[in-house]
């Protein structure tokens, strides 16, 4: 039998701290926050319109990068873990996503912000009584931001929640730039794709704590060559834990449960 797992043992995952990961080198702020900016963060319930408000200056990305923090702050406050999962359409989040609340089932509380252009479709599919999901449609924008996160958040009862999943839009280019305040990164490659994806883009696989390589059951069936996919992983996300499997038969699942299991905070 072959191992479906690649990776390093649970105990050894540390968590880089993402802050203003995104890609490449960290964004440094063009200029201090001004004592206005600052209080109106603190102030304010929904920090995009005091930002707005106060200096439409800020840069997009900057004016990003202060929202996740305060996200990140929100979500450690309230002693859960947040994970971002980025991939292209298709490559099976919202499939995933389903068989992890199903194996979680009320025991460890989950919730899920999906995010797509349209459609209530996979808010819907992820509908679970033990389970708060809220969807973001974004209109014309093809990733999420952290604004929206924000704004998504609110819509969730978090109360008891210990693990929340943000489903990102299916995209594998912007994503890597918008910061979410997300503690974990989860890059999906599916055997769907090409081996080579990593190759082609990769800020948002540099950028992963974690890969999924994802429908390892139809891999062979497809031709699929995942001993070329783990080594194009390996060479350009050396930093991200490798979990390889298949949310249809479970092969691996377990791995992965156990990953978001090591995740939770505990209480204090
Ligand atoms: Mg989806
Ligand atoms: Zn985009």
């Amino acid at each position: 039998m072959s191992t479906s797992t690649d990776s390093l043992p649970a105990d050894t995952f540390r968590i880089t701290p993402l802050s203003n990961a995104a890609a490449g080198p960290r964004r440094t702020l063009s200029a201090p926050l001004s004592a206005e900016i600052t209080a109106a963060l603190d102030a304010s319930p929904d920090g995009e319109v005091a930002v707005k408000s106060v200096d439409v200056r800020i840069p997009l990305l900057e004016k990003n990068d202060i929202l996740a923090e305060r996200n990140r702050g929100y979500f450690l406050g309230r002693g859960l873990v947040a994970l971002n999962l980025v991939s292209s359409p298709g490559a099976g989040k919202t499939t995933l996503l389903e068989r992890t609340l199903d194996e979680f089932g009320p025991r460890t509380r989950c919730a899920v912000l999906v995010g797509d252009l349209e459609t209530e479709n996979d808010g819907r599919r992820l509908r679970r009584a033990h389970a708060p999901v809220a969807q973001i449609t974004t209109g014309t924008t093809c990733h999420l931001d952290a604004s929206m996160v924000a704004r998504g958040v609110e819509a969730l009862d978090l109360d008891g929640v210990r693990i929340l999943f943000i489903e990102n839009v299916g995209n594998l280019v912007c994503p890597a730039s918008f910061d979410l305040g997300e503690q974990v990164r989860v890059v999906l490659l599916s055997t769907t794709e090409g081996e080579d994806k990593p190759l082609k883009y990769p800020p948002i696989f540099k950028s992963a704590h974690v890969v999924l390589l994802t429908k390892i059951d139809v891999a062979d069936a497809l031709g699929f060559d995942r001993a070329a996919a783990v080594e194009n992983i390996r060479r350009i996300a050396p930093q991200a834990r490798l979990i390889q499997l298949s949310a249809r038969t479970g092969e691996g699942f377990g791995e992965w449960t156990a990953f978001l299991e090591s995740l939770v905070p505990k209480p204090r």
